[in-house]
C-alpha cells in the first residue's frame, strides 16, 4: 500500500475548525495514514503558540512559582477543542497530570514537548488511530544528531496498514531523557517518520500554498514554486525563505523522498514539491531570496595569490573569535570575508586588531550594512547570459553591486548590495527573470 506522511503544523491545529480540516484531508486519501502532529499554534496574530506557553509554565516552575494561571490558558484551549469535536477522551486527567508533571519536572525539553503529545492523543483519539510514543521511538544521539537505531524503531511500530499519530519535535536520548529538536522541528519528526516507513512522499501541510519565488513582502502577488530540488531549496532557505525547517530536508533527501509543501487551509491548491533532481525548465531562475546586515571584511595584500596558507591564516582569525563566515569572494590581491552581523556580534574591533597582527595587510576595509541576495535556479548553468542579464538590471536601476560570487554549484548568483537597495534589487531580479 502507498503511504503518505503527513505532518500538519500549529496553524492546521489551531482550534477545532482545523482539526477539521486535517481530519478531511486525512480522509480524503487512504494513503495518508502516517500522521505526524505539531502542537496548537496561534489562532491569530495576538495569540500565543502553546509551546510557548508552556515554555512560559517551565520557567514559572523552575523558581518554584505557581503555573495555574498560564496552565489554564493552555487547558482551556484543549478543553475546548476536544468538547467542540465530542472526543472521547478523559482530558481533564490528561491536562492535570500534565500539569502536575510540569511541576514536579519542570525540565525544558520535558514541558515544551507537551504541547505535541496532548496534540496527538486528542486527535489520534477523535480519528481512532494509534498513537506512536516518540520517546520510544526516536532516539537522540545529542542536541543535533538522531541515533540511526530510529529508522528501525519507527518502522518496527508503524505497521503496513492502520492509521497511526505521532507528535512531532520530541524523543528522547538513550535514558529516555525526553530530547527536542530546534524550534519548528515537527518538520524533522516528518522527514525522520517518512524515512523510517520509506513513504511515497512527505506531505508537509502549513498555512501557505507553497514557496513563492520572492519574499511577497517585497515583491507585489509573485508567483508560487511548483517544482524545485533540495539543493536549490537549501539555497534559498538559507537566505531566508523559511516554510520548512532547514534540518527537515536531509532524511528524506538522502533517500529521495519528494516532500510536498501543502495547505491545509485550501487543500487543493498545488503547492510546491519538492525532488531530487528535475529537468530544467524554461524559467532560468526558481526562486529569489535574501537577507540584510552583513559585514564584509576587505583584505588587500600584494601578491597574496602566491603566498601559501594566505586564506587559511585569514579564516583561522575567524574560527579562533567562534564567528562563522558566509562567503569568501577573493581577487588577486584580494580577499573578502562576509560574515552576519549577528554572528560578529560586538568582535569587530578585536578580528581587525588580529588580522593587521597576523596578516599584516596593504589595507583592510570594513563594509557594513550589507544585504546578500541569491538568485537560484537549477536552469542558470544551461544558459548562456543569465549573470549578464542580472547585472544590466541592477546597473539600469542604479543599484551598486559591492559583491558578486556565483556558488560552485551554478545554481545560484550571488550579489551584495546596500541594506537601502535591498528591495530594490530583489523587484529588478524578479521583473527580469519573471515578469
Ligand atoms: N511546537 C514547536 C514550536 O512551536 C514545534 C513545531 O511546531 O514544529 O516550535
Amino acid at each position: 500500500m502507498n503511504t503518505k506522511v503527513c505532518k500538519f503544523g500549529g496553524t492546521s491545529l489551531a482550534n477545532a475548525e482545523q482539526f477539521k480540516k486535517v481530519r478531511a484531508i486525512i480522509e480524503a486519501d487512504p494513503s495518508r495514514r502516517v500522521i505526524v502532529l505539531s502542537a496548537p499554534g496561534k489562532r491569530n496574530d495576538n495569540d500565543q503558540k502553546i509551546t510557548d506557553l508552556l515554555l512560559v509554565c517551565q520557567e514559572l516552575a523552575d523558581q518554584g512559582l505557581e503555573i495555574e494561571p498560564v496552565f489554564n490558558r493552555i487547558r482551556e484551549r484543549f478543553i475546548e477543542i476536544v468538547e467542540e469535536l465530542k472526543i472521547s477522551i478523559d482530558i481533564i486527567e490528561l491536562l492535570n497530570e500534565t500539569e502536575r508533571l510540569i511541576i514536579d519536572t519542570p525540565i525544558k525539553a520535558f514541558v515544551a514537548s507537551r504541547g505535541e503529545y496532548l496534540s496527538a492523543k486528542v486527535f489520534a483519539a477523535w480519528i481512532d488511530a494509534e498513537f506512536i510514543e516518540p520517546a520510544e521511538t526516536i532516539v537522540f544521539r545529542n542536541e543535533e544528531h538522531i541515533c540511526p537505531s530510529t529508522y528501525p524503531k519507527l518502522s518496527k511500530r508503524i505497521g503496513e496498514t492502520g492509521l497511526y499519530v505521532v507528535p512531532g519535535f520530541y524523543g528522547a536520548d538513550e535514558n529516555g531523557l525526553i530530547k527536542i529538536f530546534p524550534r519548528g522541528g515537527s518538520d524533522i519528526t516528518g522527514a525522520i517518520t517518512a524515512r523510517a516507513v520509506e513513504a511515497d512522499v512527505y506531505e508537509n501541510w502549513t498555512d501557505v500554498s507553497g514557496f513563492l519565488m520572492a519574499d511577497p513582502r517585497i515583491v507585489n502577488n509573485p508567483e508560487s514554486i511548483k517544482e524545485l530540488t533540495y539543493k536549490e531549496l537549501r539555497e534559498l532557505s538559507y537566505m531566508g525563505a523559511t516554510v520548512l525547517h532547514d534540518e527537515a530536508i536531509f532524511p528524506v533527501r538522502d533517500v529521495g523522498i519528494p516532500i510536498e509543501i501543502k495547505n491545509t487551509n485550501k487543500p487543493s491548491a498545488r503547492g510546491t514539491r519538492i525532488v531530487s533532481s528535475r529537468e530544467p525548465s524554461e524559467r532560468i531562475v526558481t526562486g529569489i531570496a535574501g537577507l540584510k546586515n552583513f559585514v564584509m571584511f576587505q583584505i588587500e595584500k600584494t601578491l597574496m595569490n602566491k603566498m601559501v596558507g594566505f586564506g587559511r591564516n585569514v579564516l583561522q582569525i575567524f574560527e579562533s573569535r567562534n564567528i562563522s563566515y558566509d562567503h569568501t569572494p577573493t581577487g588577486i590581491d584580494t580577499m573578502s570575508v562576509v560574515v552576519r552581523a549577528d554572528n560578529l556580534g560586538d568582535k569587530l574591533d578585536l578580528v581587525i586588531d588580529d588580522i593587521n597582527r597576523t596578516i599584516e595587510p596593504d589595507r583592510i576595509d570594513i563594509v557594513s550594512n550589507l544585504a546578500i541576495i541569491a538568485t537560484v535556479g537549477v536552469g542558470m548553468v544551461h544558459h548562456v547570459g543569465t549573470a549578464g542579464k542580472l547585472f544590466t538590471a541592477l546597473a539600469d536601476e542604479g543599484i551598486n553591486i559591492r559583491i558578486i560570487d556565483q556558488g560552485s554549484s551554478e545554481i545560484n548568483i550571488i550579489v551584495g548590495v546596500n541594506n537601502k537597495d535591498y528591495e530594490k534589487t530583489i523587484n529588478a531580479i524578479y521583473r527580469t527573470f519573471v515578469k
